[in-house]
């Protein structure tokens, strides 16, 4: 049986694409094809942003009070619906029935957050900033706004944005990744239930022409983009060259280093979880352990055991403690670089490929790898692997650690592990990394904090998540008012 490609949502309704191109959504566990997605041509994108310029006239207007209620109702919905929205995530993302649904907690407390507008809002006012003139700065939203958004967060990295953009009173705009679609069209199934006004959320998929399409035109006043480094420049800037606002969200190569001192049974748990949790495609995963002194040789036979027995399967699967790949080509790619770290005089302890999970023989399984004695001035040692490879290297003091961390182009996170005060307090003084973690290994920052990639990992000034959010979306407007007492009419 034919299966029925994925609509776009236009103006409060579900609408077949014209698209003459569609790709396939495969489920990474089997390769099996769950839809297929169109890659909606650029009309589509200027009917959307169309309606959504249409929709921002009455929405700016309404009350902010008001502009959450719908934000307050899709927070009940997501919350009854979470069970079926996590196996959607797990079924096109890979990611385990429980990862699925810790993204939609995080989803969540975005919606939480945003709901705060009508406070977060507020402007400030200066009475005689000079005899008899007063002035006060407003906060106005936008218009028309978008995300771009990758694969592996496809219910929490929409939701970075969209709730924000919404509360501040500016339609939205959003092209999912095309490889995990079918989230978002779920989601929209709940938008519409919850009452937001058409126009004011819409989905258009597609790929890289729908991208330019958004970056191009005139009346999408601001961008928000998560995915790779290459993507995000590229995004940032045609759509600043385009005189757009935009904050785009790029890849990492997260450092922890690991001091002797460490309690190295928790440490090698949260380490693991962190290398391997989502199979690495997390763009907070420990991807190099850094050991200082005697932490190499504990640190890396914990690791290793850690890595060995990790339960890979089918997300659904109950027991599954770590899934599949996002697709063939992904997986392709790790092994190729676990193969490069070899050739660079790392040792595999730990090798990952060609194991098969026994039922799923077609999925993209690539098993939990430890590479160790990564050289540090190498290519694997830079390169963003967004696998489950962990590659242990060496320093002797917690300054060549440091400054191990430091050497790279990412800043997305970075941790240590240590029972030393002053030790983590050297650490978060010094290393050069927007998200840090003292004996975390996903230090993801709440809603209510800005997501702080730094260096390559973020283009742009203000961040998703909290004030960030509020402020990124709205535009602030200075007025300065004289009003004589000698100009009123006498009553
Ligand atoms: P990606 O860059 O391939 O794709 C992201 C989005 O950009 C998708 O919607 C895709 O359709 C679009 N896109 C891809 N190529 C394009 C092009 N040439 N022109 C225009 N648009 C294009 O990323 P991905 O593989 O979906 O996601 C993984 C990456 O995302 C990793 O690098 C990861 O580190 C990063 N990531 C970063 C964060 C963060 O907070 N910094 C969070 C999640 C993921």
């Amino acid at each position: 049986m034919a299966i029925e490609p994925l609509t776009n949502f236009v103006n409060g309704a579900f609408v077949k694409s014209g698209a003459s191109e569609f790709l396939p959504v495969r489920d990474p566990g089997t390769t099996d094809v769950l839809t297929q997605v169109p890659l909606s041509p650029k009309e589509e994108v200027d009917a959307a942003v169309t309606a959504g310029a249409v929709a921002f006239r009455e929405w700016r207007r309404t009350p902010a009070g008001e502009r959450i209620q719908p934000l307050f109702r899709l927070k009940v919905l997501l919350e009854q619906n979470r069970d079926e929205i996590a196996k959607i995530i797990t079924r096109e993302c890979g990611k385990t029935y429980v990862e699925s649904d810790a993204e939609i907690q995080r989803a969540i407390e975005n919606i939480e957050v945003a709901c705060g507008a009508p406070s977060m809002m507020q402007g400030v006012t200066n009475e005689d900033i000079a005899r008899g003139i007063d002035e006060s700065m407003v906060r106005q939203p936008l218009g028309v706004v978008a995300a771009i958004t990758p694969f592996n967060f496809p219910l929490m990295v929409p939701l970075w944005f969209m709730p924000y953009a919404v509360a501040c009173g500016n339609s939205f705009l959003l092209k999912p990744s095309e490889k995990v679609p079918m989230t978002m069209m779920k989601l929209m199934e709940l938008v519409a239930q919850a009452g937001f006004p058409k126009g004011v959320i819409q989905v258009i998929n597609g790929a890289r022409d729908v991208v330019d399409a958004i970056l191009d035109h005139p009346d999408v006043r601001a961008v928000s983009f998560v995915g790779s480094t290459p993507v995000a420049k590229y995004i940032y800037s045609r759509a600043t060259a385009n005189g757009k606002r935009a904050q785009c969200q790029g890849g990492a190569k997260n450092p922890i280093i690991v001091m002797p001192d460490a309690d190295m049974e928790t440490t090698t748990r949260i380490a693991a979880d962190s290398a391997f949790g989502c199979a690495g495609q997390r763009c907070l995963a420990a991807s190099v352990a850094i050991t200082v002194g005697d932490a190499r040789n504990e640190f890396l036979e914990r690791i290793a055991d850690a890595a060995s027995s990790r339960k890979v399967g089918y997300g659904l699967d109950k027991a599954t403690q770590m899934g599949p790949v996002i697709t063939g080509d992904s997986k392709a790619r790790i092994e190729k670089l676990i193969a490069m770290g070899e050739m660079e005089g790392a040792k595999i302890v730990v090798d990952g490929r060609q194991h098969k999970v026994s039922g799923y023989e077609d999925g993209n399984f690539v098993f939990p790898t430890i590479l160790d004695g990564v050289p540090h001035g190498g290519e694997l040692a830079r390169t963003e692997i967004f696998g489950p490879v962990f590659s242990l290297t060496h320093a002797s003091t917690i300054e060549e650690a440091i400054a191990m961390c430091n050497d790279r182009a990412y800043g997305n996170a970075a941790s240590i592990f240590t029972t030393s005060g002053a030790a983590a307090r050297q650490f978060r003084y010094e290393v050069a990394s927007g998200n840090v973690g003292i004996n975390l290994g996903v230090p993801a920052p709440m809603a209510y904090f800005p997501f702080s990639g730094w260096r390559q990992s973020f283009f742009g000034d203000l961040h998703a998540q909290g004030a960030h959010g509020f402020e990124f979306y709205t535009e602030t407007k200075v007025i300065i008012e004289r009003w004589p007492k000698e100009w009123s009419r006498k009553f």
